[in-house]
């Protein structure tokens, strides 16, 4: 008998560590078993959490700073990437030796952060997609650019590190256009090859140019709502310095369909890739200028 209740006790057990488990790297948005709502830690905890709504307001903007954000030569030039399908989301990665390169700066960053990858939040249908809310309204598709500060050895390092602005992601908030973008047509392309869930499949491909999808190319002068918060995938960590682009940045109808035909891990559509909105709980949002060199 006692032989038995320990058998129970012990498979009880496994469950419980296989559910903490799926809950640390195998988080979902969809399903109940592994849902925004199962993250723990500081995703359930935290004061500091990402995404929030954010507001337009004019008066802000116009008493705004005027802030400088440098990029450096590999953010400006074609470059090769490699692109996965991790289940969750698209991510593009630099190869090695072009990422210590690949880096933004100035005064609107206060330092000097390296490029570590670029990742997408996109919806099942036009009305919904984004992480970040702007002005109530939430957008089809939204992209984040991850930078580490360069005092850290990498990326690793400085999410682990618990101190806020570690790691800086700039926000980048689509609109349907009537014709291709055709800086996303690099990424586009691939993501036939990746229909299915596979982090073990990394493909190669070339002629992306980051900055191009950082903001239009045929602008100088944008807008930055700045504010400091978290990861919006577990664990969450608390050392983000947010950094929401203005204007949006265009994705035609058909760009937007190649991403809601990929699959995740379970074989169903991998969309509604969004974290649920979080509190402010007071935190100040900070509104700059800035001009992008071209
Ligand atoms: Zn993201």
């Amino acid at each position: 008998m006692a032989a038995i209740y320990n058998s129970i006790g012990t498979v009880f057990y496994l469950l419980l560590i296989l559910h903490l488990g799926a809950c640390q790297e195998d988080f979902c948005y969809a399903e109940a078993e592994c849902g925004p709502q199962t993250w723990g830690g500081l995703c359930s905890r935290g004061t500091q959490q990402s995404p929030v709504a954010l507001a337009y307001n004019f008066v802000d903007f116009l008493n705004g700073e005027e802030r400088e954000l440098l990029q450096s030569g590999a953010y400006l030039e074609q470059q090769s990437f490699f692109i996965e399908n991790n289940g969750n989301t698209v991510s593009i990665r630099l190869r090695l030796d072009l990422t210590s390169t690949t880096y933004l700066s100035g005064s609107l960053l206060g330092g000097s952060y390296v490029f570590s990858q670029l990742h997408f939040h996109w919806g099942s249908d036009d009305q919904q997609g984004s992480e970040h809310i702007f002005d109530g309204i939430r957008k089809p598709m939204e992209a984040h650019f991850v930078h580490y500060a360069n005092r850290y050895p990498g990326i690793s390092e400085a999410l682990t590190s618990n101190t806020p602005g570690a790691v800086t992601v700039f926000a980048v908030i689509f609109d349907i256009s009537d014709s291709d973008n055709p800086a996303l047509n690099p990424i586009i392309r691939e993501l036939r090859k990746l229909h299915n869930a596979n982090p073990e499949v990394r493909i190669q491909s070339r002629g992306l140019v980051l900055t191009d999808l950082l903001c239009p190319n045929t602008l100088r002068e944008v807008e930055v709502i700045q504010y400091d918060g978290s990861l919006t995938t577990p664990d969450c960590a608390e050392v983000v310095l947010w950094n929401l682009m203005i204007p949006t940045i265009p994705i035609s109808q058909n760009q937007l369909n190649e991403f809601r035909r990929l699959r995740n891990r379970r074989g169903r559509p991998l969309s509604n890739n969004f974290r649920p909105l979080q509190n402010l709980n007071g935190r100040v949002l900070r509104y700059f200028r800035t001009s992008i060199p071209r």
